[in-house]
């Protein structure tokens, strides 16, 4: 009878696997997001490459870990762009993606069903797989909707006419129709790879195709008229379910953190320290680094730096850098490999941060009501950026060459000058909207669990 039946429905494991790509910013909201749908009565299988893995730790600990061989060289892993190695983990791990989700359904048993497959937007070799066994497959997307949205877009322009437009000098300050504030020179369209390419994959990602929903890292109060956009755009129903790191705590840091820089910060005065951090990839000059260095030093804040060994590729680390790098840093800053970053954001003695505007970093900074200088790189950090300044108004940008008089200027308006106080009033009102996103009753939360009714009901 139907007693019994909801009896035993309720001792069926529901089981999602998670397809995550292998890279810090990729890997830590996906294993959030295991976190919160574990927290929703998942069990939660993450199926990796052999590169960069997440280990099971005290944190994942009810997680299942599966990892599926490739075969990429020594030399592939040296000599590959983040934007090729992509490209190459989807020729190479369809097949064997299919084989390790055929293995895991031929395991399950009576009490435990795999009834989703929730892929990173860029392992999109993962679809494949999931229709072959009927399952519904879910797109994650570990930007923000706005960036989503400028894929989608990109993936429609006339190529030809986009390429002569983005050649053009003048049309780089101009404003890319219907994407206010962003101009063409904020779109993400250099991600370490020709325009033509980077086009290429973006209709590969965002065609969303035989998925059944998208689930963006992001919040309503955010970027609501993206996303009410978005929605329009994709075929399938959009969950913005963020901001994760709040949502779901999972530390997944693939490198070993340098936590002597807490101690470094208890000795310095309250809101002071500017934090200076390019996220995982990013790469920076010496000459920059130089300016960096100067500006900062003539601003007389102090100032915490992570320089990631290989992040400037003239130097192994800094050692090789000018002498007066280290003179400058010496007086005012700490220099740390890698920082454990939610707990120095959180850190009363930091002011303010500097950041390349990866979409972890953003959300981090805002979550914790930092204000920001934003420097982007590449692909989605230049929206980021944008919306940074223009739409969220608490960050300053720094555009064009990088020189010290710029440097010291902007690190003086964020933690010297009354803008940077009204600047830190708007982040912190933008915190507490994002806190009320995720807790019960909130935007996020509520779409979290519309997500969750939608596979547990069978709904995809
Ligand atoms: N991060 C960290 N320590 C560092 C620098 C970065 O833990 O010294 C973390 C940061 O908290 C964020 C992630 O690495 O969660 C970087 O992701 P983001 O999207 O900001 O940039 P990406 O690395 O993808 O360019």
């Amino acid at each position: 009878d139907q007693g019994e039946r909801m009896e035993e429905e309720k001792r069926v494991k529901r089981r999602i696997v998670l397809v995550p790509v292998p890279a810090q910013g990729h890997v830590t909201p996906i294993m959030q997001l295991g976190k919160a749908l574990h927290s929703k009565d998942f069990s939660i299988t993450v199926v990796q490459t052999q590169y960069n893995r997440v280990t099971s730790s005290k944190d994942f600990s009810d997680f299942h870990f599966l990892t599926i061989p490739g075969s990429l060289t020594e030399s592939d892993l040296k000599n590959l762009g983040p934007l090729q190695f992509m490209m190459k983990l989807n020729q190479i791990c369809e097949a064997t993606f299919k084989q390790c989700l055929g293995q895991l359904l031929k395991e399950q048993g009576d009490h435990d069903e795999v009834v989703c497959v929730v892929y990173d937007e860029y392992m999109h070799f993962s679809k494949a797989a999931a229709m072959e066994f009927q399952l519904p497959s879910v797109v994650f997307s570990t930007t923000s909707a706005t960036a989503f949205l400028c894929r989608s877009v990109l993936a429609k322009v006339n190529v030809e006419k986009f390429l002569i437009d983005m050649k053009d000098v003048e049309m780089q300050d101009k404003l890319f129709p219907g994407l206010h504030p962003l101009r063409y020179k904020d779109l993400p369209t250099s991600a370490f790879g020709p325009i033509e390419s980077m086009l290429r994959v973006y209709s590969k990602t965002v065609n969303t195709g035989t998925a059944s929903a998208v689930i963006i890292n992001s919040a309503s109060c955010l970027e609501s008229s993206s996303l009410a956009r978005l929605q329009q755009e994709l075929q399938v129903p959009v969950y913005p379910i963020g901001p994760l790191h709040i949502a779901a705590s999972a530390p997944s840091s693939l490198l070993e953190e340098d936590r002597s820089c807490i101690e470094w910060l208890n000795m310095q005065k309250p809101r002071s320290v500017m934090y200076i951090s390019l996220g995982s990839l990013a790469l920076m000059e010496t000459k920059d680094a130089v300016e960096m260095a100067w500006g900062l030093s003539n601003s007389n804040q102090p100032f915490l730096w992570v320089i990631r060994p290989g992040s400037i590729p003239s130097s192994e680390w800094t050692e090789s850098l000018p002498e007066e790098f280290s003179k400058l840093v010496s007086e005012r800053g700490y220099i740390v490999k890698w920082a454990p970053q939610m707990e120095v954001l959180r850190h009363p003695a930091v002011g303010g941060f500097w950041s390349h505007c990866g979409w972890n970093s953003t959300l981090e900074s805002i979550g914790e009501g930092i204000p920001m200088i934003c420097r982007p790189f590449t692909g989605d950090q230049k929206v980021n950026a944008r919306y940074l300044e223009r739409a969220w108004r608490n960050g300053v940008q720094l555009e064009g060459e990088l020189e010290k008089e710029a440097v010291e200027r902007a690190v003086k308006r964020l933690l010297v000058d009354e803008e940077g106080a009204e600047m830190r009033k708007s982040v912190v009102d933008l915190k507490e909207k994002l806190e009320a996103s995720v807790r019960s009753g909130g935007s996020s939360c509520s779409s979290l669990d519309n997500f969750v009714n939608s596979l547990k009901t069978k709904n995809f």
